[in-house]
């Protein structure tokens, strides 16, 4: 991607022989659908050329129709998909490494996204990062490669792209703490003793969000700001003891940056995922668009902050936890975590059942090695196997 700046006009993002060429991994799920959109309003300056999937064939099919990009993927078998298509969990890293991509929007859930994440950097491309698994589980890995082989890393979360708005012009050295922001998800007012029943449905009744269920249960059990709290250590470079969360129900800041004489910058903006991908893709530029409606101060009316309930949400601490000890650690909370959830999301699991599953897999598996991706992939696997296993004892 080149810069043009012509006197007297905004400087917008454009790339010499036409649009930008974008892989989408993920495409049919929320952010993947939300992207598609932002692609669409942009045709000038980006054009999606490698689309994949997991397993929802029809959507698939739908967008390939719409778009009609070089390169599809699925991931799960299926009899009906084109000949033509890729197939299996390589197919990820085959759109990640596509010559026609210059970007590539990772928006698939969990650790699965983290090789086309890591192959799309070896090759100095720009990742648009959603999938914030894949700098849990290999943070130093992941920034690693984006630094040697001169790729980039853009946030798409919405708190990290707001501190990555904060930070615009400023050194590390004036930065004195990250508070991110958190909706403190659907049991935010609800009493102690019954969270840990909460059903299915109550969980994902998320109050500000449309999102795909694993992050959704993350919210509610606030797994989903630890991730954020170890992506943004990894993202931004900044010390555990200097990332701060605080529950703000309205989503309306998205984040805040404070620094070392005291100001404090927040980015705020109507709850919308199209707004941080959009920003990933045209960063450090903004472009005219008009996918959000526009920000009424009154209207949205009062802008609240409360502390974080610890001790009723463990999912935090207990991440923080994780990030802080380092090695395989994150690695393991992640694994155990999408483990559990996916057996709370099948009824095999309580809410409450969530966080004692990641403790009890930290216990025994916080301390395996994690010094490269080998060692980290390792972890990964024995703790979802931990989780398989203990449920299966119990069941
Ligand atoms: P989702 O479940 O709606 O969509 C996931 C997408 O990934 C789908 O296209 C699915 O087909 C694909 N997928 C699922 N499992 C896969 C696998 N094993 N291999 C390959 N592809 C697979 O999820 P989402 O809400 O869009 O979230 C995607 C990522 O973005 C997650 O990491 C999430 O934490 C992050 N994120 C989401 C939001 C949001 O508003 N939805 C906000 C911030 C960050
Ligand atoms: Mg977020």
């Amino acid at each position: 991607m080149t810069s043009t700046r012509t006197a007297g006009q905004p400087s917008v993002p454009t790339a010499p022989n036409g649009p930008v060429g974008v892989a989408l991994l993920g495409a049919t799920g929320s952010i993947g659908t939300s992207a598609l959109r932002v692609l669409e309003r942009q045709p000038e300056r980006f054009v999606p050329v490698a689309l994949t999937a997991n397993g929802n064939i029809a959507a698939l099919t739908e967008q390939v129709a719409r778009f009609a990009p070089a390169y599809v993927g699925l991931v799960q078998e299926c009899a009906d998909a084109p000949d033509a298509w890729g197939r299996g969990p390589g197919c990820l890293v085959e759109a990640a490494t596509h010559p026609d991509a210059q970007v590539v929007i990772n928006a698939v859930v969990g650790a699965a996204g983290l090789p086309a994440t890591l192959a799309a950097l070896r090759l100095g491309k720009r990742v648009a990062l959603a999938n914030k698994e894949s700098l849990v589980v290999a943070g130093e890995i992941v920034t690693r490669t984006a630094r040697e082989h001169g790729g980039a890393l853009v946030p798409v979360d919405s708190e990290h792209s707001a501190i990555l708005q904060c930070l615009a012009g400023r050194q590390p050295h004036e930065v004195k703490r990250l508070i991110l922001t958190a909706s403190g998800g659907p049991f935010r007012t609800w009493p102690a003793d019954k969270i840990g029943h909460a059903t299915r449905a109550d969980a994902l009744k998320h109050p500000t969000w449309q999102m795909g269920s694993k992050i959704t249960i993350d919210s509610a059990t606030l797994a989903n700001k630890a991730l954020e709290v170890i992506e943004a250590h990894h993202l931004f470079g900044v010390a555990y003891d200097r990332i701060e969360v605080v529950v703000h129900p309205q989503s309306i800041i998205h984040s805040f940056v404070e620094f070392v004489d005291g100001s404090v910058l927040a980015q705020m903006g109507v709850p919308s995922m199209e707004l941080p991908i959009l920003y990933a893709l045209t960063w450090p530029e903004r472009v005219p668009d008009n996918g959000v409606p526009s920000f009424e101060p009154v209207a949205h009316g009062a802008l609240t902050f409360e502390p974080v309930r610890h001790d009723d949400f463990p999912m935090l601490g207990l991440g923080i936890s994780a990030g802080r000890a380092g090695g395989a650690a994150p690695a393991v909370f992640n694994a155990a975590n999408e483990v559990a959830v996916a057996q709370f999301l099948d009824g095999r699991l309580s809410f409450g059942g969530i966080a004692e599953r990641v403790s009890a897999a930290l216990c025994d598996l916080s301390a395996l090695p994690g010094y490269s991706l080998d060692a980290l992939l390792a972890a990964d696997a024995a703790a979802r196997a931990h989780v398989l296993s203990r449920t299966a004892t119990e069941s």
